[in-house]
């Protein structure tokens, strides 16, 4: 895959750009994905917000951590290729 593939933009001020987002899809993030909140005080009411949600709780994620979370993702999408690659060379796993 190509270097130039591996770009997510970030919008500020919303969830997706808020430290307690958990997305589902780290690298889709941007594009509406869906996840959960882990504030302290709103984890207990198991939210589901987009990454254009928001609320006045919002804490600015540190660079550090959206890093993190987007080399997480790229391992994670990386290997699920690396396996299809492999399940692909047999189509019997298809039927
Ligand atoms: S609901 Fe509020 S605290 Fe939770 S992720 Fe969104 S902005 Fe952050």
């Amino acid at each position: 895959m190509e270097e130039s593939n591996k770009n997510i933009t970030w919008q500020g001020e919303n969830c997706l750009y808020c430290k307690y987002f958990i997305p589902n899809d780290v690298l889709n993030a941007d594009l509406l994905e869906r996840g959960k909140c882990a504030h302290p005080s709103l984890v207990k009411f198991n939210l589901v917000v987009s990454g254009r949600d928001w609320c006045n709780l919002f804490a600015k994620m540190s660079d550090e951590r959206r890093k993190k979370l987007m080399d997480e993702g790229f391992k994670k999408d990386d290997e699920q290729l690396k396996k299809l690659i492999e399940e692909s060379k047999h189509p019997g796993n298809f039927d």
